[in-house]
């Protein structure tokens, strides 16, 4: 598995450029004996096996993509495409499910079919959608589908999950302001598109206090403001982009509309105007209660009791895994990557990032242990 993952960690691809990740992960696969489909939804991948006649069928999903960040790590099997690095850990989710595969094509123990999905493009939130426009579900029915993403700050092989929302949702926009610029000493000449857009961003912060249920969660965050004035000269353009994250599909639809409405609102009392690109870019993931029940036991058995957390915190960052979970019941697990920078505790897409390679027996015992539960 250090192997296959060094490997991978040297060859890092963004999303949908995957090409020679997808043909390392189909040459493995086809080696332990899988029946492997390649080109679902770009570069995507799934590798079947059947044990026994029960007709039942468990997915495990890991991630193909890895970020655009140049790497700082220090690890001696260091990235070698300029502009990309595995920061997220994907490599070691696919080390973890190629260690599972391998284990499972030799040991057995389970009736039914057990799938390996790997997914293009998780970072930006598409791959799933992808695979499953390209007939995933109905190509390669399943009852259930599981996922791992490794988790810094948390002690190595720790195994975290909850019922119900464990990963927001995220959409993003972007809101342009027009005004009319012109000379810094004479504004009552213009329109000044900046004045509008501290409105505007101030007035957004009144969302999730003022129109977001106190028992729901949000968040509403602006992140970036671009002018085209000088330091003499007013602005006629203004952009400000952020994101919004929220657990709840009818949350995220009140974020979108206070959105628009403050927007149009503020820069209508001005006599500016503005255009507001709102677009949804993950859904929440949701995990079903009985798969997280499922992953408890299997957990609990593979790694100890004490190693497992079924009723963890939700995290407001978001997963590709939500778009299959509301297909297919699902769950997502989380896996203590080390809490001690230096050991597995430097945060996801920091540029100093490692996956702690201690992790991927604790991966390989839980998927095992839940695909023999599953189908036993
Ligand atoms: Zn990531
Ligand atoms: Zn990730």
């Amino acid at each position: 598995m250090r192997r296959w993952r060094h490997h991978l960690h040297r060859i890092p691809e963004t999303a949908f450029t995957e090409h020679r990740t997808s043909a390392y992960v189909a040459g493995v696969l086809t080696g332990l004996g899988y029946g492997v489909t390649t080109g679902i939804g770009g570069t995507g991948l799934v590798g079947s096996l059947t044990r026994g006649a029960s007709g039942r069928a468990v997915a495990l999903r890991a991630e193909l993509d890895a970020l655009r960040i140049e790497e700082h790590s220090g690890v001696e099997y260091t990235s070698t495409h300029p502009g990309a690095m595995h920061a997220c850990g994907h490599d070691g989710h696919m080390a973890m499910l190629l260690g599972a595969a391998a284990r499972l094509a030799e040991e057995g123990g389970f009736d039914g079919t057990v799938r390996v999905l790997f997914q293009p493009a998780e970072e930006p939130g598409r791959g799933a959608q992808a695979m499953i426009d390209d007939g995933l579900l109905d190509r390669f029915p399943v009852d259930s589908v599981y996922a791992i993403h490794n988790i810094p700050g948390f002690r190595a092989g720790q195994l975290l999950t909850r019922t119900g929302p464990i990963m927001a949702s995220e959409d993003d926009f972007v809101i342009r302001v027009v005004g009319r610029g012109g000379h810094a000493s004479a504004p009552h000449l213009v329109i000044d598109p900046l004045v509008v857009a501290a409105e505007i961003i101030v007035a957004l912060q009144t969302v999730v206090a003022r129109s977001i249920s106190p028992t729901d969660t949000a968040v509403l965050s602006c992140t970036d403001v671009v002018t085209d004035g000088a330091r003499n000269a007013i602005p006629t353009h203004v952009t400000i982009s952020g994101d919004t994250r929220s657990f709840d599909p009818a949350a995220q639809a009140v974020l979108e509309r206070r959105v628009r409405q403050i927007s149009a609102g503020v820069a209508a009392a001005h006599g500016a105007t503005v255009d507001v690109q709102y677009t949804h870019e993950f859904t929440p993931t949701v995990n079903d209660p009985g798969c997280v029940a499922t992953a408890e036991r299997a957990a609990s058995t593979a790694l100890g009791g004490e190693q497992v957390d079924a009723h963890a915190d939700p995290i407001m960052a978001s997963e590709d895994f939500g778009v299959l979970a509301s297909h297919v019941p699902g769950c997502l697990v989380l896996l203590g990557n080390g809490a001690e920078p230096g050991a597995g505790g430097v945060p996801l897409h920091s540029h100093d990032y490692v996956f702690n390679d201690a992790i991927l027996e604790n991966g390989v015992d839980f998927y095992v242990e839940l695909v023999r539960d599953v189908l036993g």
